[in-house]
């Protein structure tokens, strides 16, 4: 998108953001050998029972595991609103955040929130940013109780999946299938749609 994006809620202009997100494992070779050798040495040092030697071999398991967690998350710069922190993701942005699968068959859920975009009858409640047409709605309905798998890394998170699985497992949101732009009105529903282990259910 070139010049000015306003933010579709009425906010004004949007800015470019770049953000690291915990969540998502991508490829990066020296965080996953540092995730790999982290992981060896921490099982191992439990395996081997107590003992000072065993200490100092789970610390350092830990201290090659955390940066490697850190390195091999995925990093996006996405159009985001400083006011209501609602969030544009563009085509790219797409198939990096939304790969992992939905309701665990060979789709995934990028390839479903198009689809389903495609599908939509239901009009958003604003214009898309970049055509000006009016963009679809669609709810997505995510799987079972939230698991989390990280709880120690992204407290905020985890405290964001525990109110979303008590209030809704569905995830509303706009989005416009001919810019192929998804708009979250809240960067947190993007978050909590994005991360790997949040699983988009079989239609009922
Ligand atoms: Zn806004
Ligand atoms: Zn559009």
């Amino acid at each position: 998108m070139s010049g000015d994006v306003q933010c579709p809620s009425g906010c004004g202009p949007m800015e470019y953001k770049t953000t690291r997100n915990l969540g998502i494992r991508t490829f990066d070779l020296l965080g996953n050998i540092l995730m790999l050798g982290g992981a060896i040495l921490i099982v191992n040092s439990m395996e081997l029972g107590t003992g000072i030697g065993d200490n100092s071999k789970f610390l350092f398991g830990l201290l090659l595991f955390i940066p490697g967690f850190y390195r091999s998350s995925l990093v996006t710069t996405d159009l985001s609103c400083n006011t209501c922190t609602g969030v544009i993701l563009e085509s790219k942005s797409i198939d990096q955040k939304l790969k992992g699968d939905a309701f665990g068959l060979a789709l995934n859920k990028a390839k479903y929130v198009r689809e389903a975009l495609s599908a939509s009858t239901q009009e958003g409640e604003h214009d898309c940013p970049d055509c000006g047409k009016k963009m679809s709605h669609i709810s997505v309905p995510l799987e079972g109780e939230a698991r989390h798998r990280s709880n120690h890394l992204v407290p905020d998170m985890v405290e964001t999946i525990q109110n979303m699985a008590t209030v809704s497992r569905t995830i509303d949101l706009d989005g416009c299938k001919v810019c192929d732009l998804l708009w979250f009105d809240k960067a947190k529903k993007e978050e909590v749609l994005s991360r790997d282990d949040t699983i988009i259910s079989k239609p009922s």
